[in-house]
């Protein structure tokens, strides 16, 4: 018996049945998508139960599957491909401890340059891109600004693993940098008085603005090279249980120092 919910609760469900061990992915559609990279379990249809869908909206970036996404918040919930009986669903928007272990991971070809996908140690800063490229998985959203990528935080925080479904990886930058060529921006409003903006077509989620102005681009809409690189891991007290930090990198049960 697992539940699970997007960050704002928009979008609620239950699973009565087994949940599938988690598989992580690495793939350039959920890594835009979650703003770092993917991690699911899945559920069988017979077992699973909408709670609450007044939120859900779905993304066809392929012909072959369906992407779930809460409207409201931009948390990526749902992959559903055509025909089968079973769903998957991000192993970050499970609430409590789910007992369930990572045992694969996918697509490492298309893993982001600023972190290794098997866990390691991430490589050293790579010579700086003169301009990052972003974009949204569906492209109504594209921007610049300038590089290198620099630092990037990884956060493990309810709100961010909600959001991305997994745990996610940011920037800083400057707002007033970023120039965009086409725009089509949804903005979250968190409990702390932040912003959260994705595209409200595909729920790439694109920037976080926070209540003092401070701004910071999710890395994971970024195409390489980046010129980044993890460089710790911030708010480790509210990681999930499905997955452990091995890249040897500092980890804060805070916000660090
Ligand atoms: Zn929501
Ligand atoms: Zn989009
Ligand atoms: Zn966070």
């Amino acid at each position: 018996m697992a539940q699970g919910s997007c960050h704002c609760g928009a979008v609620a469900f239950r699973v009565d049945g087994p949940l599938r061990p988690v598989i992580d992915c690495h793939c350039s559609q959920c890594r835009k998508q979650s703003g770092h990279f993917w991690a699911a379990t899945s559920a069988a249809h017979a077992d699973f139960h909408l709670l609450r869908d007044d939120g859900l909206a779905w993304y066809r970036a392929s012909p072959a599957a369906r992407r779930g996404f809460c409207r409201h918040c931009g948390s990526f919930l749902f992959w559903q491909p055509e025909g089968e009986d079973r769903l998957s669903i991000a192993a970050g928007c499970l609430d409590g401890a789910t007992g369930l272990a990572t045992t694969e991971s996918w697509f490492h070809e298309d893993a982001g340059d600023y972190y290794d996908p098997a866990g390691g140690p991430p490589p050293r800063l790579a010579m700086a891109p003169v301009t990052l490229q972003g974009a949204c998985l569906c492209g109504a959203n594209r921007f610049t600004l300038p590089g290198p990528m620099g630092e990037v935080w990884a956060c493990h925080c309810i709100q961010c693993r909600k959001i991305s479904g997994h745990y996610s990886a940011s920037f800083d930058a400057r707002e007033s940098d970023v120039t965009w060529q086409a725009r089509h921006l949804a903005e979250y409003v968190t409990p702390g008085g932040g912003r959260r903006g994705f595209c409200p077509s595909c729920a790439t989620s694109l920037f976080f603005r926070a209540a003092d102005g401070a701004f910071s681009v999710e890395a994971g809409c970024i195409a390489n090279p980046t010129g980044g690189r993890i460089s710790e891991h911030i708010f480790t007290s509210f990681k999930g249980d499905y997955y452990d930090i091995t890249d040897g990198l500092p980890a804060w049960p805070d916000a660090g120092g």
